[in-house]
């Protein structure tokens, strides 16, 4: 009984302690959130715990140093747009076949293979990249761990403790899902997905990039989902919204904010480029090393 009040009184504690030092402003949105891991210190603590486990179970790095390369490229040009050029962005290529990309705190994005290879075109990577930026700028998962936090109450003692175990960073990334093998995806909420989209056409316009790349990526997603029927390889969209609602969506703020978008001497979407850098050696490659079909046996 007593443990039970001393853990109530601290949680209490803890609560009007992140309501005088957990509200921050972000850099992207200007928006005021809840966000207990708003510092960059902390974000990299977070990535740096979560990452290797992330690439490990994605089938690790793809064996290909111009693809690697070429990809990384393109996302440090698009994160150089962003709010926070200065984080330590790293874009890496996992060689798996499924099909997503996401984000870890303080700039640490992953690709896979599987998504590159259902491209045509710079400027759909483009709007997948500057999308993950986008979560990464505006800071969702140390708003997501902030609020799964608060509502767990034991999380904000251990916050301030500062004593987490790698395996506990996962379970609280992981607020949401949990799929495959062993892996918890991050799951954001319908507001902060919009919000990512915004940022990535900002991104990607910023470097010339037609955003309507962005539509067609939702709209691969909506062909892909229907072809495959619920088959678990589409895993992006087991963490975003559906891609019919972000079509109209987009679709509208693209032309009030981008009305030039049908300009493309403005706007590229560099299907050559595309071909030539990622789609001819992705070709010659040996087989995904991620199989995740043996994994769920
Ligand atoms: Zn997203």
């Amino acid at each position: 009984m007593r443990r039970v009040m001393i853990i109530v009184a601290l949680t209490l504690a803890g609560l009007l302690w992140s309501a005088a030092t957990g509200c921050v402003t972000n850099p992207a949105t200007g928006k005021t959130n809840l966000n207990f891991f708003a510092s960059t210190e902390s974000e990299l603590d977070i990535a740096n715990q979560a990452a290797p486990e992330f690439k490990k179970a994605y089938g690790g790095q793809i064996p290909s140093t111009p693809i690697q390369n070429y990809v990384s490229d393109l996302g440090h040009r698009l994160a150089a747009q962003s709010e926070r050029p200065e984080l330590p962005w790293e874009f890496t290529v996992v060689d798996s076949p499924v099909i997503n990309a996401f984000a870890l705190p303080a700039g640490k994005i992953f690709i896979t293979r599987g998504l590159l290879s259902k491209f045509d075109n710079e400027a759909q990577l483009a709007g997948v990249l500057g999308h993950e930026i986008g979560h990464v700028t505006a800071q969702h998962v140390g708003q997501q761990m902030s609020q799964a936090y608060t509502i767990t109450g034991l999380g904000i003692v251990l916050g301030i403790a500062g004593e987490v175990a790698d395996e506990d960073w996962l379970k609280i990334l992981g607020a949401g899902t949990s799929l495959g093998g062993g892996v918890y995806l991050l799951s954001y909420g319908r507001s902060q997905e919009n919000q990512a989209d915004e940022l990535g056409l900002r991104y990607m316009t910023r470097l010339g990039y037609n955003p309507v790349g962005h539509i067609q990526v939702m709209e691969l997603f909506a062909r892909e989902a229907a072809a495959a029927g619920g088959n678990q390889q589409i895993e992006f969209l087991s963490t975003h919204p559906h891609p019919e609602s972000r079509i109209e969506r987009l679709t509208k703020i693209i032309s009030k904010q981008y009305p030039d978008y049908q300009n493309t001497t403005t706007y590229k979407f560099d299907p050559e480029s595309y071909q030539t850098n990622i789609l001819k050696p992705l070709a010659n490659l040996p087989a995904p090393k991620h199989n995740p079909a043996q994994q769920s046996q």
